[in-house]
């Protein structure tokens, strides 16, 4: 999409700090970290928020959260830690990007409920 921000980092048409790519999926550093561990995870189509997807990403979204979560979880050392998958959604949400982007964050006790 042509003036979407995340679109352009997965076309890398604009620089980012990726930390893991494949043909469906990027995953780069977010450039406001909450935490030592803050990567968010997006599918390289364009895809507004969770609410856009439908049953033809049913191979996208297991993809997303069975395999590629998993991985870089692992990668960046959280995964027996811990961590937390964020998809703000829409106006409540706080969603500022309206991409599909997960935020996986950890790499330190994180507080929980959220603001
Ligand atoms: P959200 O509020 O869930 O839409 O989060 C958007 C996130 O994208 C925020 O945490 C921003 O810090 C992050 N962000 C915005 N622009 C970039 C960029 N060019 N590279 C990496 N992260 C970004
Ligand atoms: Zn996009």
């Amino acid at each position: 999409m042509a003036d979407c921000i995340f679109c352009k980092i997965a076309a890398k048409e604009i620089p980012s700090n990726f930390v893991y790519e494949d043909d469906l999926v990027a995953a780069f550093k977010d450039t406001n970290p909450q935490a030592p561990v803050h990567v968010l995870i997006i599918p390289k189509k364009h895809v507004k928020s969770l609410l856009e997807l439908d049953g033809s990403d049913k191979e996208l979204t297991a993809h997303i959260f069975c395999e590629v979560i998993p991985k870089i979880a692992a990668e960046l050392g959280v995964a027996e830690s811990g961590f937390r998958l964020v998809a703000n959604t829409g106006k409540d949400g706080q969603q500022t990007v309206e991409h599909l982007h997960f935020h996986l964050i950890g790499g330190r006790s994180l507080t929980w409920p959220p603001g």
